[in-house]
């Protein structure tokens, strides 16, 4: 979200105590940062008014979700160095959610209930109330029952299609089928294809979506239990080798937050959909946490011929050359820096690596298996900037609005890291406003 010092962060986290204050420079993210951080990474085509709301309400609508029961923490973990004493942060990732996505959604859910909401489990929307006025509520089935309930105004909030392998080898293309689905195994797509069947204009990025590096032999969806332990974002500071033993991107493009996400895409482009990461000694103590999970495929030994023997359906010869060849090309001066892009940059390579190209020489070494891990989904539904979904002469369905992942035209071809559930919170917040308002102005009982 955007903020401004310190001061801005003690709104969400007011008990900072004064030694987190003096060791931390908390910096600033402007609203001019995170605007240019969504046009360079999707390419100027985010919808400017989406992306507008988006970032002129992200602080507001964190601080009303404090106010909600939604704790939030400096990211320390993750997301910080110490320079010369202090903790920065950068890639404008600076607040996390006490409990991580688990927190964040028992505290809503917590809320919610308390506020008299109702939640139906183990339910399924199959499709929406309608008819020439608008949406009056939605059809739910649930074990062998079907229900109908009606309402004034309905808020299609249900995700994308990347648990759908079927959509996702139709819109993101061949080989989508094959990528492991990192989180809920129901966002299948039904909250768009039921805003379609009324209407709603297809809107965004249908053939993109948010996708990274993930363990390779990973469960086929999210489990809960295991929360983030397969993903494996620590690329910037190692190599990614294919099974033709060939680098096939620029592992330090640019910082985590600006490459992650598109990176899962070139994985699956790979022959057999994997890769390995190899780093040595020096950056072993920089690897997330995750790396030290159990749920990790991980080979490790003292030399680099060793070490590419044992990388699983690897060409070793061919690999061996790279990392030797990478070791020429790396600078032999300059000074390693995480924190920033430190433009330690190889010479010669066709395919470079910008930032972070120390030599892999430090034994012992270690090698992670890596698959693509799809997020969500881009394409979806348009709303305007009052989350009311629109239809192709972009005239408001009545009753419907929608928000989170199920809204196109945000993201294209990549994202900002944390700007997801920024995007959800804010339209989510707005739809909830809309949806309430709209409902008042209906006279009548809900028919
Ligand atoms: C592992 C993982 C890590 C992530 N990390 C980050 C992060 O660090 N920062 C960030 O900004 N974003 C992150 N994201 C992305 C972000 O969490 C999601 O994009 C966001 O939660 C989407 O919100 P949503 O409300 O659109 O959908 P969801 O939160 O996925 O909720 C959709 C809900 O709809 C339900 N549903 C689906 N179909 C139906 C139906 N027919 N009827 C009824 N219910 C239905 C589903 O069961 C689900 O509960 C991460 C996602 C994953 C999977």
């Amino acid at each position: 979200m955007v903020y401004d010092g310190v001061e801005d962060i003690k709104k969400l986290v007011p008990d900072l105590s004064d030694e987190e204050i003096a060791t931390t420079d908390f910096g600033r993210y402007t609203e001019e940062q995170f605007f240019d951080d969504m046009a360079r990474v999707t390419q100027y085509r985010t919808n400017p008014d989406l992306c507008e709301a988006i970032v002129k309400r992200s602080l507001d609508t964190l601080i009303w979700m404090r106010s909600k029961g939604v704790r939030f923490l400096p990211y320390y973990g993750r997301q910080s160095f110490k320079v010369d004493g202090r903790v920065k942060f950068w890639g404008g990732l600076t607040i996390t959610v006490s409990g991580g996505g688990i927190g964040v959604v028992d505290s809503l859910f917590t809320a919610a209930l308390r506020e008299g909401v109702k939640v139906a489990y183990n339910s399924r929307v199959t499709r929406l109330l309608h008819d020439g006025a608008g949406v009056h509520g939605v059809e739910v089935a649930s074990g062998g029952n079907v229900t109908q309930y009606h309402a004034k105004a309905v808020i299609v909030a249900c995700g994308g299609f990347e648990a759908n392998a079927e959509w996702r080898t139709r819109y993101l293309g061949r080989g989508w089928d094959l990528a492991k689905v990192r989180g809920s195994r129901f966002n299948t797509g039904d909250g768009i294809r039921i805003a379609l069947d009324v209407g709603a204009q297809a809107y965004g990025h249908w053939s993109g979506c948010h996708a990274v590096s993930w363990e390779r032999y990973a469960t086929d969806y999210g489990e809960v239990a295991l929360r983030t332990s397969f993903q494996r974002h620590s690329y910037p500071y190692g190599l990614m080798i294919n099974a033709n033993g060939r680098r096939f991107v620029d592992e330090g493009a640019d910082l985590r937050p600006y490459t992650y996400a598109k990176y899962g895409h070139i994985v699956l482009e790979q022959p057999g959909q994997f890769a390995w990461q190899v780093y040595d000694a020096k950056v072993a103590h920089l690897l997330r946490d995750e790396y030290k999970s159990r749920q990790v495929t991980k080979v490790s030994a003292n030399t680099l011929g060793e070490l590419v023997a044992k990388l699983e359906g690897v060409d070793a010869a061919a690999a061996l050359k790279t990392i030797e060849e990478y070791n020429a090309s790396a600078p032999s001066i300059g000074t390693f820096n995480p924190t920033v892009k430190d433009g330690l940059t190889t010479t010669g390579l066709t395919i470079p690596k910008s930032n972070w190209a120390q030599k892999l020489d430090t034994p012992p070494y270690e090698a992670y298996a890596v698959t693509c891990g799809i997020t969500f989904t881009f394409g979806g539904i348009k709303i305007n900037t009052n989350a009311e979904v629109v239809d192709v002469m972009e005239a408001p369905i009545p009753g419907l609005f929608a928000a989170g992942e199920v809204v196109g035209g945000i993201f294209y071809f990549n994202y900002p890291g944390g700007s997801g559930l920024t995007s959800g919170a804010v339209i989510g917040k707005i739809a909830g406003a809309s949806a309430a308002a709209f409902a008042t102005t209906k006279s009548g009982a809900i028919n």
